[in-house]
């Protein structure tokens, strides 16, 4: 079968626990990384009878502030639902969750994987708790309540991905966005971020559309094995459909789990359908229009949230090389948390011109300047002070490159058809010609300039 006669068709649902100070719906602390089995408790995350929920409303603000960054409509009216299962995660018996109304709805996401550019539609983005995390050891299974209750968002996606690279991309970026935002440190690895592909085929055979059943991963907690796993399912799917063209079932779902051990995806369960929850509103909270704390935006409010929305990181990025002319993989690196894009930018103002904005984005990021520890004004005090009493820099720099540039014709020929050893061989001559005086960093980014 050729490729270009089938493609995946891949849809995401994405669990991130956000960052605040207690849990969805009781007092609790939600810090509960590292802490000790059951210490962060009380009846209403225990899930006693009787326990009454009290909704958490920086978590409300934060999902409305997400929603608003993933360029969702804020829902004007949303309330919490019950979503019932039976398992021993969640002594209830139900999550409380979203259902019908969802905080936010209808979102977009534009990205872009190796500078092609690549957009996801978000179907939702809701608000829920999550369960107790259990440890199963042999014969036995742990259960801590620590996380029973913090406070969980769940993005959906349209299924608009078509390779594991464009999901892994994506991840990458939310992860940033959120870190961005301050609301979650969306660490994979700590279970603060997870992912649900569902995974399918569209397969064209002699002029007919087949679609292959439709397969949720789970166990997925690294950047690397979600690559992994979708790979491997879209070629289980592949081999599956060439044998027995088995196609999709209206309703049906599968679910398997990634194992690192095999390298394989290993069929869990077939999935209930969403009629199995027995989904009703959730008695204990109030539609969250009727309640004051929590009150939503209207659209008025929504639309001022929103041009109030700090820059995000996409835009830094793309105005650090339009404004400051930084390479685009420089320009990813500062924008990869907040922080340090902040520090880039006050060094830039603290500089007032005596410093290309290049060469000050290089210092950051090749010399791993300690920003917790120098402050912008005195990194670029610094870096004065070094130009000025040690190293031929400035115009005299730049005169003395290109009188190695006129005499070294040959070298800049190869460099101008990619030979990189020649930059090298021309860097070297400036370095000889000024005895090793020359400011090095700026020689490495004015030279190739000067070149064309
Ligand atoms: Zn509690
Ligand atoms: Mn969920």
């Amino acid at each position: 079968m050729d490729k270009n006669f089938w493609k995946p068709i891949i849809g995401l649902e994405i669990h991130i626990e956000l960052k605040t100070k207690s849990k969805m719906f009781c007092g609790c602390s939600a810090d509960y990384f590292g802490k000790p089995p059951n210490t962060l408790t009380c009846p209403v995350c225990l899930g006693l009878p009787g326990a009454l929920p009290v909704p958490n409303k920086k978590a409300i603000q934060q999902t409305i502030i997400l929603g608003l960054a993933l360029n969702c409509k804020i829902s004007q009216m949303s309330k919490f639902d019950r979503k019932n299962y039976f398992y021993p995660d969640l002594p209830k018996g139900y999550q409380i969750s979203q259902y019908d109304l969802p905080l936010a709805v209808k979102g977009e996401l534009k990205f872009k994987v190796q500078s092609a550019k690549c957009k996801v539609r978000i179907r939702r983005v809701h608000l829920e708790e999550d369960t107790a995390k259990m440890t199963h050891l042999g014969n036995f299974t742990l259960i801590d309540f620590n996380r029973s209750g913090v406070p969980l968002v769940e993005i959906v996606t349209e299924p608009d991905f078509e390779s594991s690279s464009q999901i892994e991309e994506f991840l990458k970026y939310l992860q940033r966005l959120v870190r961005w935002l301050g609301i979650s440190q969306a660490d994979m690895e700590k279970g603060q971020m997870r992912c649900e592909p569902t995974v399918n085929l569209e397969v064209i055979k002699e002029g007919r559309t087949y679609y292959t059943p439709l397969v949720e991963l789970k166990n997925i907690n690294s950047f690397r094995f979600v690559r992994k796993a979708i790979d491997w399912e879209i070629q289980r799917q592949l081999e599956e459909f060439k044998k027995t063209e088995r196609v999709k079932e209206k309703g049906n779902k599968t679910t398997r789990g990634w194992d690192e051990k095999t390298g394989t995806t290993v069929l869990q369960r077939e999935k209930e359908e969403a009629s199995d929850y027995r989904y009703f509103p959730e008695p204990d909270i109030p539609p969250l229009t009727k309640l004051k704390v929590t009150r939503l935006p209207d659209g008025q409010e929504s639309k001022k949230l929103k041009v109030n929305l700090p820059e995000l990181p996409n835009q830094t990025e793309a105005r650090f090389v339009k404004e400051y002319g930084i390479s685009e993989y420089n320009a990813r690196i500062l924008t990869e948390e907040k922080k340090i894009a902040d520090y880039f930018e006050e060094a830039v103002g603290a500089a007032k011109g005596t410093l290309e904005p290049t060469f000050i984005a290089n210092i950051i990021i090749n010399k791993r300047v300690d920003t917790n520890k120098v402050s912008p004004a005195d990194l670029v005090k610094t870096l004065v002070k070094q130009q000025k009493i040690t190293k031929i820099a400035g115009s005299d720099l730049e005169k003395i490159i290109l009188e190695v540039l006129s005499q070294n014709q040959k070298a800049v020929e190869d460099y101008k058809k990619g030979k990189t050893n020649a930059l090298q061989f021309l860097i070297g001559q400036v370095m000889a010609k000024t005895k090793g005086q020359a400011n090095l960093e700026e020689l490495k980014l004015k030279l190739p300039k000067l070149v064309k």
